[in-house]
């Protein structure tokens, strides 16, 4: 993953590549990975870094969507459990079991939850991560101590599976560059090239680092782009009907006194009928996430101060410690993507099934779905967008495709175990470098060595990149990252070839992007 090496081909290449993907998100990501390893010569461009929208700022489960199963949705169920498997087996290092417990404080609950539990093993079926069961009150305590006591019945354990989804971008981002593709971040489509028949043939592209315009020349052009699918699909058609309702989320970031134990605390009703996780990540406890309708899009969605006083207050009424503003280490918002059916009057009702959406243009658009379905939507995106290009019929290969980074022990790594496989040449580094292993703050395990990686193999441009997506120390704990920022921008500027102005102006930056994660 060497920038100016992949920008090179991007800018040098003539004829036409098989498949332009614009965004690189889950879902352009996922398809880039999908084309190039059938074969097809795919280009991926991304306007800020891989995972600056929603890809970053989900929940980070690995999940069939207990919701979906009440909303009677079996089969987007049935394909959210069955690719929830398949990115266990690829990427082990980065996909790990978690136990969720719905915890009962009236007398139905347990066997009503009990049921519908018992349902999701089933349709798991062979890709199941273990057996629901209901448990007593003191087997609820003991795998959640710090739950409220008064008045608990028990509760009712299941199993999903966890992520860390800015690292698991960058491994396919690299997965895709081993098959082949080319794929460059700080890079935007800027405008959309047409042929004769009118039909879309390609893209300007605006390098942001050099500030140049250049034409990329493609058979089909995908656009992967989230939330900000109409903007695009725009540039081919300014009259083109929205089809995407984007819908906020946001989660709130604690200390692991919190929530102490191994497992996560699920609650299937929140006050105004959503679901609610509390969930134990990287040493620390992550709750959310709200479900708001917004009007505007944006790179940085910021919380509203009603989300956050829901999530306290919603928390306060679980945990035998209620959390309080002044406890919040970090606060961020991500944009779910839905796509409009029909009338849709609130966007919990809106479809979380992803859609593929072809313009009169040729602009073929996917959109929706789920993180644990970016693969299977790949799948479905790349067969059609090869028939609309006239390509040769490839088969898919990514059921069997193992993930940058694969590794069954990753846990041995420690704080590594993140980086799967490259843990190992990290610890190298650290070997043959010890001032490498020096940590970047006290209060996260993060050490420099990781900025050098970062900077050398994951296409990491600017602080914010090391800081919130290559580590995740921005969405732990804005605080320390604010204070990490100067040591990263001067690692970052040696390896880079920076000067002292750019890591000044970065860690201004930083500072004042960091500051929006910390609610007053
Ligand atoms: C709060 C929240 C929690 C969630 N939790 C979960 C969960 O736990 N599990 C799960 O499975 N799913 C979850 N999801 C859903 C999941 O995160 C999304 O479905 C998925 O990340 C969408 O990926 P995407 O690639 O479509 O969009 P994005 O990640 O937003 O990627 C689109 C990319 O396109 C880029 N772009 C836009 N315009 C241009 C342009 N002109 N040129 C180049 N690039 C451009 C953007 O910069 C962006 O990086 C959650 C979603 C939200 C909002």
């Amino acid at each position: 993953m060497n920038r100016p090496e992949l920008l090179g081909r991007l800018r040098s290449r003539s004829s036409p590549w098989d498949f332009l993907i614009i965004g690189g998100g889950a879902s352009g990501i996922g398809c880039a990975v999908d084309a190039a390893s059938r074969g097809y010569e795919v280009a991926l461009i991304e306007q800020h870094d891989f995972g600056k929208g929603t890809s970053s700022r989900s929940t980070k489960l690995a999940h069939g969507g207990v919701r979906y199963l009440e909303q009677g949705n079996i089969s987007l169920v049935m394909e959210a459990l069955k690719e929830r498997g398949i990115m266990r087996e690829n990427a082990p290092h980065l996909v790990s079991d978690l136990a969720f417990v719905v915890p009962n404080y009236a007398w139905w609950e347990s066997p009503f939850y009990g049921v519908g539990l018992r349902l999701y093993d089933l349709l798991a079926g062979k890709y199941g991560f273990g057996p629901s069961r209901n448990l007593s009150k003191e087997e609820t305590l003991e795998r959640l101590p710090t739950l409220k006591v008064e008045d608990l019945r028990g509760g009712v354990v299941y199993y999903d599976g966890q992520f860390d989804d800015a690292r698991l971008l960058v491994h396919l981002a690299m997965t895709a560059v081993e098959q082949g593709a080319t794929v460059v971040n700080y890079c935007a489509a800027v405008s959309l090239l047409k042929n004769a028949a009118g039909m879309i043939a390609g893209a300007v592209a605006r390098d942001s680092e050099s500030g140049d315009e250049f034409e990329i020349p493609a058979r089909a052009v995908i656009n992967a782009t989230g939330c900000f699918s109409d903007a695009v699909r725009r540039l081919a058609d300014p009259g083109a009907r929205p089809m995407v309702s984007p819908s906020q989320g946001v989660h709130l970031v604690f200390d692991a006194s919190f929530l102490r134990g191994e497992a996560a605390i699920m609650v299937p009703h929140t006050s105004d009928g959503r679901v609610m996780f509390a969930i134990p990540w990287h040493g620390h406890t992550l709750v959310g996430t709200t479900d708001t309708a917004i009007d505007g899009v944006s790179l940085e969605p910021v919380p509203f101060d009603q989300e956050i006083e829901f999530i306290l207050d919603t928390a306060g009424q679980y945990l035998a410690k209620p959390p309080v503003r002044s406890d919040i280490l970090s606060a961020w918002a991500g944009i779910r993507p839905l796509v409009k059916s029909g009338s849709g009057a609130s966007t919990a009702s809106l479809s979380r099934d992803h859609s593929i959406h072809i313009d009169p243009s040729g602009l073929l658009t996917v959109a929706g779905g789920k993180w644990t379905t970016y693969r299977h939507m790949a799948e479905d995106c790349v067969a059609q967008a090869a028939v609309l290009a006239g390509l040769e019929e490839r088969d898919c290969v990514t059921r069997r495709l193992r993930i940058h980074g694969y590794h069954h022990h990753a846990a041995k790594f420690g704080h590594l175990e993140v980086y799967g496989a490259d843990a190992i040449a990290i610890q190298e580094m650290i070997r043959n470098h010890p001032e490498r292993g020096r940590r970047l703050h006290e209060a996260l395990p993060y050490v420099e060595g990781e900025v050098i990686w970062a900077a050398r193999w994951e296409m990491a441009r600017t602080v914010e990149d090391v800081l919130s997506r290559r580590t995740r120390a921005l969405l732990l704990n804005a605080r320390a990252a604010i204070a990490m920022a100067p040591r990263v921008a001067e690692l970052l500027a040696a390896e880079l070839g920076y000067t002292v102005a750019w890591q000044r102006s970065q860690v201004d930056a930083f500072a004042d992007l960091a500051s929006a994660y910390l609610p007053r």
